[in-house]
C-alpha cells in the first residue's frame, strides 16, 4: 500500500473507548521511528468488535492523535471493511490444509477445559478436530476454523526492545481465525492487515507479545515475512502500581483539558520509556532526529505529574506570544460555555503575554492569570484581594489616583509618579502598588503593576481604581 520504499510503521488501535496515554505513547514512538527514517506511518481502526466499537470513539481517537500533531500517511484504514479479505486467507489455509475446520461443542470445550484443570493441566484447545474429517451429521453443524500451527519446535520473537523471547510450539494450542459466524477473530485480521499494508515494524505495548509468537505462527503458515518487534514497557502510576483510574487521568483528552501543550505532551510520552542520556527536555524536532529502538527502556515507566507540570511550563515560555495567544484564544473558545475574546482583548493577551506565560504552567493558568484582561470594568476581589483593600488602602487609593491622572500614562511615567507619591508620604512603594494591583486586577499577583495599568489604558484603569476609592 506504500509507495515509499522505507520502514513502514502503523498505529493500530481498537475504536472501543478513548486514546489512553499508553496508546497515544504507542502512536508517537511508530510515528516518531516512521519519520526518523524517511518511512510511513499508518494509522488503522481495529473496529472488529461491532458491539463496543463506536464513532464517537473513532473520532475521539483521530481527534486526539490530529492534536498531539501525529500526522499518519494516507487515509485512516479501517479493519472491518477488510473482513472478506480476512476470509479469503482463512479459506486458503483451509485449502492448503494448514487450517481445519473444528466442530467442537461449547459444552465439549467446556468439559475439556474442567478435566484439564482438575489435572492440574494448562488450559488449552486439545487439538481434537486437527486430524479429523467431520462426518455427515457434523457437516450440518457449526464450526470455526482453526490454524494447525506447527506442535514441534520453538517460536522466536527477536523482540528489539526484550531480546530474544521464546515460545514452546507445543504450548500454543491451535488458535481460531474464524468465528462459527464466520467473522475473523482480531489474530488473524491484524496478521493479514500488517501484511497487506507492507508493516515492517510493529512497535507496540508488551502486553502483546504473546500475541506476536501467535501471529508469528499464521505467518509461518502463509510464508509471509515477520516483521520486526518492539514491545514498549508498561506505563504505571506514580506509586509504582499499574496505571488505572483511580491515577487520574487516562484520556489524551483530558489533558487537553487540563490545559497541557501538544509539545509537552509529546515530550513527556517519548520520556515514558525512551531516553537519550539525561535529557529531559528534547523537542521534537530533536526527537525525530534520535529516536531509536535501542533506547527504549525495559522496565516499566511511571508517571510523573509534576514533571509534566514543569515541561509544560517550560514549552509555555517557549512559545511564541503570538502563537501561545493563539492557543489560548482557542483553549477559552473550548470551555463550557464557550469564552469568545474579540480583537481588543487578544490584542492585549498578546502584549501581557511575555509577564503572563511567566506564571503559568498549564493553559487553565494561564487564562486564570489573565482573568483581569479578558472584559472591561470594575473587577471583582478575590479573598486576598479583599483582605488587603482595608479601609486604610483605600483612602490611600483616593490619595494616589489624582496624581496618576495628572501622569503621562507610560510605564515610566506612571512608575516615577507612584514612587514619588510614596516617599512624600513616607510609605514603601509596595504599600502603595499592592492596594492599586488589588484594585485593577481584583488579585493580590498580577504580572507587573505598571506594565497592566499602561497595557489597560488611561481610561480603563481609572474605572477600576475608582471603584474601590471610599
Ligand atoms: N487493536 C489492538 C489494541 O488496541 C492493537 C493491535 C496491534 O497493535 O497489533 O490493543
Amino acid at each position: 500500500m506504500s509507495e515509499n520504499p522505507g520502514p513502514v510503521l502503523r498505529f493500530a488501535p481498537s475504536p472501543t473507548g478513548m486514546l489512553h496515554i499508553g496508546g497515544a505513547r504507542t502512536a508517537l514512538f511508530n510515528w516518531l521511528y516512521a519519520r526518523h527514517t524517511g518511512g510511513t506511518f499508518l494509522l488503522r481502526i481495529e473496529d472488529t468488535d461491532r458491539e463496543r466499537s463506536t464513532p464517537e470513539a473513532v473520532a475521539a481517537i483521530l481527534n486526539g492523535m490530529r492534536w498531539l500533531g501525529l500526522n499518519w500517511d494516507g487515509d485512516e484504514i479501517y479493519q472491518f471493511a477488510r473482513a472478506p479479505r480476512h476470509r479469503e486467507i482463512a479459506q486458503q489455509l483451509l485449502a492448503e490444509g494448514k487450517a481445519y475446520r473444528c466442530y467442537a461443542t461449547a459444552d465439549e470445550l467446556a468439559q475439556m477445559r474442567e478435566e484439564q484443570k482438575a489435572a492440574g493441566k494448562p488450559m488449552r484447545y486439545d487439538g481434537r478436530w486437527r486430524n479429523r474429517t467431520p462426518g455427515a451429521s457434523e457437516k450440518a453443524k457449526s464450526f470455526v476454523v482453526r490454524l494447525k500451527a506447527r506442535q514441534d519446535g520453538e517460536t522466536v520473537v527477536h523482540d528489539q526492545v526484550l531480546g530474544d523471547v521464546r515460545f514452546d510450539n507445543h504450548q500454543l494450542d491451535d488458535m481460531v481465525l474464524l468465528r462459527s459466524d464466520g467473522t475473523p477473530t482480531y489474530m488473524l485480521a491484524v496478521v493479514v492487515d500488517d501484511h497487506d499494508m507492507g508493516v515492517t515494524h510493529v512497535i507496540r505495548g508488551a502486553d502483546h507479545l504473546n500475541n506476536s509468537a501467535r501471529q508469528m505462527q499464521i505467518l509461518e503458515q502463509m510464508g509471509w515475512p515477520v516483521p520486526a518487534y518492539a514491545h514498549l514497557p508498561l506505563i504505571n502510576g506514580p506509586d509504582g502500581q499499574k496505571l488505572s483510574k483511580r491515577h487520574g487521568a487516562l484520556a489524551v483528552e483530558a489533558y487537553q483539558d487540563m490545559g497541557y501543550l501538544p509539545e509537552t505532551m509529546r515530550n513527556y510520552l517519548l520520556r515514558l520509556g525512551w531516553s537519550h542520556g539525561d535529557d529531559e527536555i528534547i523537542s521534537t524536532e530533536q526527537a525525530i532526529e534520535w529516536f531509536n529502538l535501542e533506547s527504549i527502556g525495559k522496565s516499566p515507566a511511571r508517571m510523573d505529574y509534576k514533571k509534566l507540570d514543569n515541561l509544560n511550563g517550560h514549552y509555555i515560555r517557549q512559545t511564541a506570544d503570538a502563537v501561545l495567544t493563539a492557543e489560548l484564544v482557542a483553549f477559552a473558545e473550548r470551555q463550557t460555555p464557550p469564552l469568545v475574546l474579540d480583537m481588543k482583548v487578544r490584542a492585549r493577551l498578546e502584549a501581557a503575554m511575555p509577564a503572563l506565560k511567566e506564571r503559568a504552567k498549564t493553559l487553565v493558568e494561564l487564562l486564570q492569570g489573565a482573568e483581569f484582561l479578558l472584559t472591561d470594568g470594575p473587577r471583582g476581589l478575590d479573598a486576598a484581594a479583599e483582605k488587603l483593600l482595608t479601609p486604610d488602602a483605600r483612602e490611600g487609593l483616593a490619595r494616589v489616583l489624582p496624581v496618576l491622572e495628572a501622569t503621562d500614562w507610560s510605564v515610566t511615567a506612571l512608575e516615577a509618579a507612584a514612587r514619588g507619591f510614596a516617599e512624600d508620604a513616607g510609605l514603601k512603594l509596595g504599600q502603595v502598588a499592592q492596594p492599586l494591583r488589588a484594585a485593577l486586577t481584583g488579585r493580590t499577583s498580577s504580572p507587573p503593576l505598571f506594565e497592566m495599568l499602561a497595557l489597560l489604558g488611561r481610561k480603563e484603569s481609572l474605572n477600576r481604581l475608582r471603584a474601590y476609592i471610599t
